[in-house]
């Protein structure tokens, strides 16, 4: 054997009382070493390179010859130790894109919103009276698209956002009753999903939902002075009271499946705790996901770099309590630990961050394509669209560059699997460039994965079948 080193950005240990879980970096899986593990790690942590001599006068004497060995062997296919003249593989070959699996369409049924929340990201949006509504025939156009692209899935969903959606209602009642018969014919599953402000909901509306299985998101953003500092109507009104009655409604009446909450958090806004509680407990939500904002078009909604650290601080605390439930063999439904520990209990290996431009793609008003919701309108080329379908070459080589992260922060970076460089819009929107990774908070977000591998092995060791119960298959909330 000549000399092995250790391959840093391959593994992640965390020490747990009297345990140490090692989170192998390539695969999300997580591992509990023994103790010819966790010395053998130990051993390599300390030393830059290793020797045959060294591991015997380190080790031979306390384990077995064959079983060190063997475990030398399993570290190294696993990428863990390497030969020190060799060249560690820290990630996948760049691949070339050919296939598409297209299961999602998202469709901008109107640019125009009852609201005027003052931090909107949209690049297209505008007032009530100047949205522009998609036509019918471009929706099922984008359905057929969809059949065309990616035929013989089992699963397909349709997402309608805006704008407001509900400002579209006709055009979504006439989308569904088509696909329910289409896909119906194909012998496939389609599922349907909005994210609305629940300003225009009413009971007729709630029953028809109801009817037709939506997946429903509503936009709030807390207590009512959180939520109205931002979320106003056109003429300036906070939004809180009528959102809370059709909220109230909603929940008692809707029972086709849990009802989420999305908060966004923006400058001077970071009491997750007290909004998730005002949320969660008080409103009734099932879940209640975050989304901070980093790099939004109008620069003083943006989150500062301390007020980030609060934020994720808050979220720890939430996350504390999530791990208390699951200890209970409880859900809590703080959405974003979640979706981290859904993540890591499949070991999902994300080389993208997102299904955007592979599995789902956005259908602006007049049926271009768009890597996803948040790019209709803006500057950015179209993919094809819904008449001649996805310009592949064009979207193969977008993907192409953030699949290889050769030289970039990325490459060696220990949650390069689950951020996988981050949103692309967010890269947009700071670099103008959805091909550049966000290198957004990249501590924090390193911290707050730690912090979730943590939490995930304390449930592993403590309470598994949490996993089975809430988290595998993922189960509403
Ligand atoms: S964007 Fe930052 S945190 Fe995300 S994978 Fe790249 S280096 Fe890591
Ligand atoms: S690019 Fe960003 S906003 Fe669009 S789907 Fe991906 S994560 Fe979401």
């Amino acid at each position: 054997m000549g000399s092995l080193s250790l391959v840093k950005p391959n593994i992640h240990l965390v020490n747990l009382k009297e345990r140490t879980m090692l989170f192998h970096v390539p695969t999300s899986g997580l591992f509990e070493l023994d103790n010819m593990g966790r010395d053998v790690i130990d051993l390599f942590s300390n030393e830059g390179e290793v020797t045959a001599t060294m591991i015997k006068d380190n080790l031979a004497g306390r384990y077995a010859a064959g079983e060190l060995s063997e475990l030398l062997e399993d570290l190294k296919s696993m990428q863990v130790i390497h030969d020190s003249t060799g060249v560690a593989a820290y990630n996948p070959e760049p691949k070339k894109i050919e296939n598409f699996p297209l299961t999602t369409v998202v469709l901008n049924v109107n640019t125009g919103c009852n609201l005027s929340c003052t931090y909107c990201y949209k690049e297209d949006l505008t007032t009530p009276s100047a949205g522009l509504k998609m036509e019918v025939d471009t929706a099922i156009q984008s359905v057929e698209m969809l059949l065309k692209e990616s035929p013989d899935q089992k699963q397909y969903n349709v997402v309608f956002f805006g704008g407001e959606p509900l400002s579209n209602m006709p055009l979504i009642r006439e989308v569904v009753a088509y696909c329910e018969r289409r896909f119906a014919d194909l012998e496939a599953r389609v599922d349907f999903t909005m994210t609305t402000n629940a300003t225009l909901l009413n009971e007729e509306l709630v029953d028809w939902f109801n009817e037709h299985r939506f997946g429903l998101t509503i936009s709030m953003d807390g207590p009512k002075a959180m939520h109205d500092k931002n979320r106003i109507t056109v003429g300036g009104q906070g939004t809180y009271d009528v959102v809370k009655k059709k909220v109230d409604m909603l929940l008692s009446r809707y029972t086709a499946r849990p009802v989420g909450c999305r908060v966004t958090l923006t400058k001077g806004i970071t009491d997750v705790e007290t909004i998730f509680n005002h949320l969660y407990h008080d409103l009734g939500f099932a879940e209640v996901g975050f989304g901070p904002v980093t790099s939004g078009d109008i620069a003083e909604f943006n989150l500062s770099g301390e007020e980030m650290e609060k934020v994720f601080e808050g979220q720890k605390v939430l996350g504390r309590k999530y791990l208390e439930a699951a200890l209970q063999n409880k859900n809590f439904g703080f959405g974003n630990m979640h979706q981290l520990m859904t993540d890591l209990h499949e070991g999902t290996k994300k080389q993208l961050p997102c299904g955007a431009g592979v599995g789902l793609l956005a259908v602006d008003k007049e049926g271009g394509l768009n890597l996803c919701h948040r790019f209709t309108g803006s500057d950015q080329p179209l993919f094809g669209d819904v008449e001649k379908g996805i310009d592949k070459p064009a979207l193969a080589s977008f993907i192409e560059e953030r699949l290889d992260r050769t030289g970039k922060g990325c490459e060696t970076c220990r949650i390069r699997n689950i951020c996988s460089g981050g949103c692309y819009h967010e890269s947009y929107a700071k670099y103008g460039d959805p091909a550049i990774p966000s290198y957004h908070y990249c501590d924090l977000l390193r911290d707050w994965v730690d912090f979730g591998v943590e939490i995930y092995s304390q449930i592993m060791l403590e309470n598994p079948g949490f996993f089975d119960a809430y988290v595998s298959p993922r189960r509403g909330a």
